[in-house]
């Protein structure tokens, strides 16, 4: 056994390494600088943490999630892992009490935010530390191109200046082309391991049915899969009970689980659908975290789940044999109002609504489903899938490319910084006191939209968000960003295909598209950068 499998099973538990996790850790403990981008749950931290605890020294973590570096320290902790977080949320005396421990040596592990790492006190205390790894989580907020854009991450090109020695890890779950070059360069990268696990999972066909007769649909569903083994994901305990219930009185061999049950009775029935004895489980959330079966043919969502990394995750659990398996979702506007009220009790309340409302586009777009799965977390799928309801069925489609175009050299000359309604506003010329105000009205592209009724515009921008053209910042005021396939489409590199509203008599006119409106729009869009770039760097001075 490898050093690293040991350190596998010894602090986590585990026997297998995910696909990449082995290959990243090698590369790292040969002292070469990495890029990893791996799905939301595929496994990023231990890409670090492992080759922290072999080497000699101190791994530096830069996170920007300080709500979660104490839940992932603690996490150590209940490993046996020496770890520690300095961050803004700590008193004087606390942080001055981690950093004692850290010069007495003992810890493996120190997460630190970007605010912190860039401090001259910490840069004092790495000259004194034996680093043996700068670990760089979310890694996409270093970029303007991605939609989570901080400005101290710009300034992370000091470490490799100050600390040319120390290997680098850069690790994100989004990041298209353009930003992995701008993580890489940023940084100041040496000659990067680029370890890229895709989002894709091909054998699973994904499928949204209308929440009615939910349960006849079931039957007739479970009548075609005979003897195998699925998940029904319910929004509640009770739910996964009456569900479980109706369906042993209809003969079918099922059971139920949520976190109610006693820590047996939810291990017994984790036992018993994994060795096929209760091949059908009915359940909440809490049930698949860390279950490793890899014949689970089918995941039902029986409720809408609350936003779609929940509902990638879930759907995750079929198929990990690499045969085929089916995804069927039940979407019904009264999930929808179930989520609102427990996202109203919860913090984090404006994103969590912004994801909600993306997962009930998911759901509504007639668009192949994998390509809007796989746009959300930034991968581009050219062809469609034909294996999900929508491509099995498909929309009429029209030639969009001036739309798009129309809509995207607005999103540019506005930079970036506007939400979908104003940017409709403007397109189509509106004189509200709030456009005006702004002097919108001065923008070339004001008023180049008016043919088209605002509420088809909503149509298209949404159609031209699931296709990926465009992404929404959910933490700049849904602020709507290119992607780099939507500069391809405003560049005239690449056609669009929008589908037919029921309101459109007829197919709209084609134009074609003029080279120089194409150049104006590359040059106002790089200029807009440009200055986005300057006026970063003008900001404080790069300790030190
Ligand atoms: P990411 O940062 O990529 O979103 P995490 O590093 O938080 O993902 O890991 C997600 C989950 O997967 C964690 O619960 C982690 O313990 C688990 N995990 C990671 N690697 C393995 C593995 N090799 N085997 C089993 N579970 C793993
Ligand atoms: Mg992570």
């Amino acid at each position: 056994m490898t050093t690293a499998k040991r350190a596998l099973k010894k602090y986590f538990g585990y026997d297998h390494f995910r696909p990449l996790q082995e290959e990243v850790i090698k590369s790292v403990l040969q002292g070469e600088d990495a890029l990893v981008i791996m799905p939301t749950g595929g496994g990023k931290s231990i890409c670090y943490q492992i080759p922290a605890l072999i080497m000699e020294g101190v791994t530096v973590v830069v996170s920007p999630l300080i709500a979660l570096m104490k839940d992932q320290v603690e996490g150590l902790h209940a490993n046996g892992v020496d770890a520690a977080f300095l961050n803004s949320s700590q008193s004087a005396k606390q942080q001055a009490d981690v950093m004692e421990r850290i010069t007495e040596g003992s810890i493996k592990l120190l997460y630190v935010s970007p605010e912190k790492l860039l401090s001259h006190e910490f840069y004092y205390l790495l000259l004194q530390l034996k680093v043996n790894l700068f670990a760089i989580d979310e890694a996409h907020c270093i970029s303007v191109w991605g939609h989570d854009f901080r400005p101290e991450y710009a300034k992370m090109a000091y470490l490799k200046k100050q600390f040319p020695h120390v290997p680098v890890i850069a690790l994100t779950a989004t990041a298209d082309n353009l930003t992995q070059k701008d993580i890489v360069n940023q940084l100041g990268l040496v000659n990067p391991k680029k370890f890229n696990s895709s989002f894709d999972r091909p054998n699973l066909s994904l499928n949204v049915a209308p929440g009615k007769d939910k349960f006849k649909t079931i039957l007739g569903f479970l009548r075609q899969r005979p003897h195998q083994a699925g998940i029904i994901y319910c929004l509640s305990r009770k739910a996964t009970e009456g569900l479980s219930e109706k369906l042993k009185n209809a003969g079918v061999n099922a059971s139920y689980y949520h976190a109610g049950l006693s820590a047996e009775e939810r291990a017994r029935r984790q036992e018993d659908f994994i060795n096929d004895e209760v091949p059908i489980i009915c359940a909440t959330i809490a049930f698949g975290m860390g279950i490793d079966k890899s014949n689970v043919r089918w995941v039902i969502h029986y409720n809408l789940p609350r936003n779609i990394e929940s509902y990638y995750q879930e759907i995750g659990r079929a198929g990990r044999d690499g045969l085929k398996a089916d995804t069927l979702l039940f979407y019904s506007f009264s999930d929808v109002i179930v989520h609102r009220k427990f996202i109203e009790e919860s913090a984090q309340k404006e994103v969590s609504h912004a994801k909600l409302e993306r997962i009930q586009q998911f759901c509504d777009a007639q668009i192949c489903r994998r390509k809007i799965l796989l746009n959300y977390f930034g991968e581009h799928l050219e062809e469609n899938c034909n294996n999900c309801d929508v491509c099995k069925n498909p929309p009429r489609v029209f030639d969009g490319t001036i739309i798009a175009q129309k809509a995207f050299s607005a999103i540019v000359r506005l930079k970036e910084k506007v939400p979908a309604g104003i940017l409709i506003d403007v397109i189509r010329g509106s004189s509200r006191q709030e456009i005006l105000s702004k002097g919108y009205q001065k923008i070339k592209t004001y008023g180049v939209g008016k043919d088209i009724a605002h509420q088809d515009w909503q149509q298209y921008m949404l159609q031209l968000l699931n296709l990926g053209f465009i992404s929404v910042a959910y933490d700049e005021g849904n602020a709507l960003k290119l992607t780099a396939q939507g500069r391809e489409v405003l560049f005239g590199e690449r056609l669009v295909n929008l589908v037919h509203l029921a309101s459109m008599k007829s197919d709209p006119e084609v134009k074609p598209i003029l080279k120089t409106g194409k150049q104006e729009a590359r040059e106002g869009l790089f200029e807009a950068l440009r200055k986005l770039r300057l006026q970063i760097s003008r900001e404080e001075n790069i300790p030190p």
